[in-house]
């Protein structure tokens, strides 16, 4: 079969021929139906070989991905050949106190992701290691919906701690309207009466922010401060999501934060904003987070069924997804580039 591979440290990702995987005792074999591309991967891929830490090359990349069930390895009970499932990715061991509460990606033991440690979805099939890791997702369309599993998923997570803090009237800020972005936009629009403001670096990213949802948007400087002020009668904002997480922007969120309110990092870089008394207002809390837990996956495939968000999805082949991360690379893509297989 076909998969889309990470092979050597600092090159771009290629299309190999591979064999395809047979599911052992306990494990399913999905034909992969959608594929999401994700900006961890390019962390992946920039990643030194001295700080790398993910599955020993070759890596078949694919974190976000839904599929139909292709074969049951032994002993597998509870799921049907052909059904349509989307893959809970922040595999755990299941059995630790975080993996009983569903908080795989908080794992004692570590997390095991496919397309991070294990081979990933961007290939014709895929195994994954245990039926409790796959959601089904009835007549939702997979194309549309595969980045449920991170791109929602993830933002969910950040946006639900905070929603006490979220009262009408409030105001959320969004760094970054990319793939995790535009949908963190919706989720405020659906989950709250919060006004969202959006900051960006590219014109056509704020005017993307503004058509799912956006009340307002800025361009990404240190004059964004005084905007955030200018709508928050100079009090800030309640809420400040970091979709891009490098120290501008952790700056950003520390400048444009009330008292009492709350940050949570998201993006994946080494900015970071010091919490104590005389470096932000008081009682504000930071949380930097790490993708979902099964319940908050199962709760976004519910926002999904009721329409109140939509992934804004460019479709590429799979011969064609180097092009995909091509594009993801020079922040071209719009909303998510999903590789259909
Ligand atoms: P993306 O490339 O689709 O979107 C990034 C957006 O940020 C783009 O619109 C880009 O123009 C914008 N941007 C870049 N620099 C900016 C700046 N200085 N100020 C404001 N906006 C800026 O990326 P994505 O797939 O949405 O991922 C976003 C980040 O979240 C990445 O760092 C990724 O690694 C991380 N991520 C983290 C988790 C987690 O569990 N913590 C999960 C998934 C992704
Ligand atoms: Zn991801």
């Amino acid at each position: 079969m076909q998969a889309l591979q990470y092979r050597e440290i600092g090159s771009r990702p290629e299309l190999v021929e591979v064999e395809k995987p047979a599911p052992g005792p306990g494990e399913i074999l999905l034909r992969v139906t959608a594929a999401g591309a994700c900006h961890s991967d390019e962390f992946i891929m920039g990643t030194s070989a001295e700080d790398y830490y993910f599955k020993p090359l070759p890596l078949t990349l694919g974190h976000e991905v839904a599929g139909t069930v292709a074969e049951l390895g032994a002993g597998v009970t509870g799921l049907e050949v052909g059904e349509s499932v989307i893959v809970y990715g922040p595999w755990g061991c299941g059995r630790c106190y975080p993996c009983a509460s569903g908080e795989e990606q908080n794992c004692e033991h570590g997390m095991r992701a496919p397309g991070i440690f294990s081979d990933g979805g961007m290939a014709e099939y895929m195994l994954v290691d245990d039926a409790r890791h796959l959601v089904p997702i009835g007549d939702l369309d997979p194309v549309q919906n595969v980045s449920l599993t991170d791109a929602a998923l993830t933002p969910y997570r950040a946006i639900k701690s905070a929603l006490p803090k979220l009262t009408p009237g409030s105001t959320a800020v969004v760094i970054g309207s990319g793939g995790l972005g535009h949908v963190a936009i919706q989720l405020l629009k659906a989950l709250t009466q919060t006004n969202v403001v959006v900051l960006d670096v590219a014109q056509d990213r704020l005017d993307f922010a503004r058509e799912v949802g956006a009340d307002a948007a800025f361009l990404s400087n240190p004059d964004a401060i005084d905007s955030v002020k200018e709508l928050t009668r100079g009090l800030g904002a309640e809420a400040v999501f970091d979709f891009v997480g490098i120290q501008p922007t952790a700056d950003l969120a520390a400048g444009m934060i009330r008292t009492g309110g709350q940050i949570v990092v998201v993006g994946v870089a080494s900015g970071s904003v010091p919490i104590g008394q005389t470096t932000v207002p008081l009682d504000v809390t930071g949380r930097a987070i790490n993708w979902g837990s099964r319940t908050e996956l199962m709760e976004v495939v519910e926002l999904a069924k009721r329409g109140a968000i939509s992934i804004h999805v460019e479709q590429y082949s799979l011969a064609d997804a180097p092009r995909a991360y091509d594009n993801l690379h020079a922040g071209k893509v719009r909303g998510r580039a999903v590789i259909v297989p």
